[in-house]
């Protein structure tokens, strides 16, 4: 809008001073209507003194600089943006700050018994030890903060969604194989390839090997990253140089859709770039490529397309998405974080698949994660490009530093070269056929945890399932009901989504074990049957608070929720 009033403005403009410098008659005109405009002005302004003309000027423009303030140049609508003032004001009113610290406060004490009470080393460091201590003294020490909350034995259950992605039979022998790899480069820096030239011949091999899966063509580049969210703001970042080089754009925006991970949205606060959230299609939960369409303009950089999306686990209209980018010449990003090791061999491993990697035209970018489905360690994932001036936007290059001309490739200075060994050895030791095998076994898992829930009465997918994310939903009774029986009774690890209510599973190696899946499926059809029976009864507990926290329209409130959260985080029991 604001840019169509400039283009606008500025069209008049040429339109004027063309028509002065070529028509004599245009120009009679011209000098005539100003004459009238003179003497119309003139009048008006006859009883005025000319301090009070001033005045009136500098109020006049004040007044519509805020106007045009109002109306333009905001990431929120005009509604929007009163409703938080709104909110903003009512949370100055004494009475309503004494009720949100009141429930805050209540919050923090339920973070605080989740994360703390239940789950903590009694004995709790607060500050540095004055004597240092033995390995026999800190081993014992080790396994007991490892124990903490079990996590091993969870993932051997199966019962964790996503997070660790290693787990099935053979963990144990690929574990030590990993351990090895990452003792035996431990002190190794790739920000020193003179000193550490296996590692950054590992690097550039794991980059090789990641851009062959996604079929990247003789110019495909990229780079070795801490993890998913690093890749993106990278390929952000990317963007953002690259189209102020070539087309001078200053003030650049991307189109995603509201599925896209929030490593997006934090990119782009991070690097000063407008970020556009274009609502799913509600039926498939999939990209609107028509939609995102229409939110391009002049200062638009690039797209954003996820295969698949992490709420719901569906892939977006990748080849649709890439046809408007390349119509536009901007970017295309396909954020394959979470398909990472999944994705690029569902063909192989005998699933229909979409197109979706660098043999579609039109696709820029793409990140997949090796700390996911490609079972590295975390703190790893790649970011590719399908031609080398993007790549040399991510670069970061000082010539004048005092300490010697100075460039890296990622945000990292010094990073760990055993990370990159490790990645290295997952890949080198899965090779094509391991991954097609654990495609095959993941994906198997997914449809048989995807048909299970569709037997189960009141359940309804969010959609079909196309990689290892199963989302559900209910029409019958709130969905949030089933978190209870779920994850606090059996012990289910799930990710509670919002916007509409809904909850997922990420299968991951772990679910493939025997008996997983069903035990899985039982518990959910034994959790759905009584709710089934009363769907009309009100959620408690800790599903009244996801109702709530979707619910409340006011959402610093929930901000502060999140900061408090996190604040627990840091928090050592004394
Ligand atoms: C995991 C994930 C990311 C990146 O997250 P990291 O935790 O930083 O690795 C990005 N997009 C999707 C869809 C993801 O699932």
């Amino acid at each position: 809008m604001e840019t169509l009033v400039r283009g606008a403005a500025v069209a008049l403009v040429a339109a004027i001073g063309y028509g002065f410098c070529t028509q004599g008659d245009f120009k009679d005109q011209c000098q005539a209507a100003l004459g009238d405009a003179r003497t119309t002005i003139n009048d008006l302004f006859a009883g005025f003194e000319a301090w009070q003309i001033m005045g009136l000027t500098v109020c006049g423009c004040i007044v519509l600089d805020f106007i045009i303030n109002l109306f333009f140049g905001h990431e929120e609508s005009l509604f929007t943006r009163t409703k938080k003032g709104v909110f903003r004001c009512a949370r100055k009113i004494p009475l309503v700050q004494r009720m949100v610290e009141k429930e805050l406060s209540k919050t923090r004490a339920d973070f605080e018994k989740s994360l703390l009470h239940k789950h903590a080393h009694p004995n709790g460091i607060t500050a540095m030890p004055k004597e240092g201590r033995k390995w026999d003294d800190l081993e014992k020490l080790l396994q007991e903060y490892a124990k903490i909350g079990d996590p091993d034995k969870r993932r051997e259950e199966g019962k964790v969604s996503g997070t660790i992605y290693v787990g099935d039979d053979d963990v144990d022998t690929y574990t030590d194989m990993i351990s090895k790899t990452y003792a035996m480069f431990a002190w190794t820096n790739p920000l020193h390839p003179g000193v550490f030239p296996g590692v950054r011949q590992m690097e550039a091999e794991v980059v090789r090997m990641v851009c062959d899966i996604f079929n990247g063509g003789p110019t495909a580049c990229g780079s070795v990253t801490s993890g998913g969210t690093e890749s993106i703001l990278l390929a952000c970042k990317s963007y953002r140089d690259y189209y102020h080089s070539v087309r001078g754009i200053t003030n650049p925006n991307i189109v995603t859709c509201t599925t896209a991970h929030p490593a997006f949205d934090k990119a782009c606060q991070y690097l000063g770039i407008h970020i556009r959230k274009i609502p799913m299609d509600p039926k498939t939960c999939r990209a609107r490529p028509s939609a995102m369409r229409r939110h391009i303009d002049s200062n638009t950089i690039a797209l954003v397309g996820s295969c698949p999306q992490y709420p719901h686990g569906c892939v977006d209209p990748i080849e649709e998405l890439a046809a408007i980018a390349k119509s536009y010449g901007i970017g295309l990003h396909v954020d394959c974080c979470l398909g990472s090791f999944v994705v690029p061999f569902m063909r192989k491993a005998g699933f229909d698949f979409p197109s979706f990697d660098f043999t579609v035209d039109g696709v820029t970018s793409i990140s997949a994660d090796t700390h996911k489905f490609g079972y590295a360690p975390k703190g790893s994932s790649v970011v590719m490009y399908s031609f080398h001036e993007l790549h040399h936007a991510q670069y970061s290059m000082f010539p004048d530093w005092p300490g010697g001309v100075y460039g890296t490739p990622t945000i990292a200075g010094s990073r760990s070269g055993a990370l990159v060994a490790a990645t290295w050895a997952a890949l080198v030791h899965h090779g094509e056929d391991g991954y097609v095998k654990c495609t095959q076994k993941i994906i198997k898992a997914a449809r048989e945890i995807a048909e299970g829930i569709k037997k189960i009465p009141g359940l309804r997918l969010m959609c079909e399932p196309d990689g290892p994310v199963v989302s559900w939903t209910s029409d019958v009774f709130d969905v949030y009901r089933m978190t209870h029986g779920l994850i606090e009774e059996h012990g289910w690890d799930l990710n509670v989504l919002q916007f509409p209510p809904s909850i997922h599973i990420c299968v991951t190696l772990a679910h493939t074990r025997e008996g997983i899946v069903e035990s899985f499926l039982n518990d959910m059809a034994k959790v759905a049957a009584p709710l089934f029976a009363n769907p009309g009864v009100k959620a408690e507990g800790g599903a009244a608070v996801y109702g709530m926290a979707q619910s409340i329209p006011d959402r610093t409130i929930i901000e502060d929720v999140v900061k408090t959260y996190l604040d627990t985080t840091y928090l050592v029991p004394a």
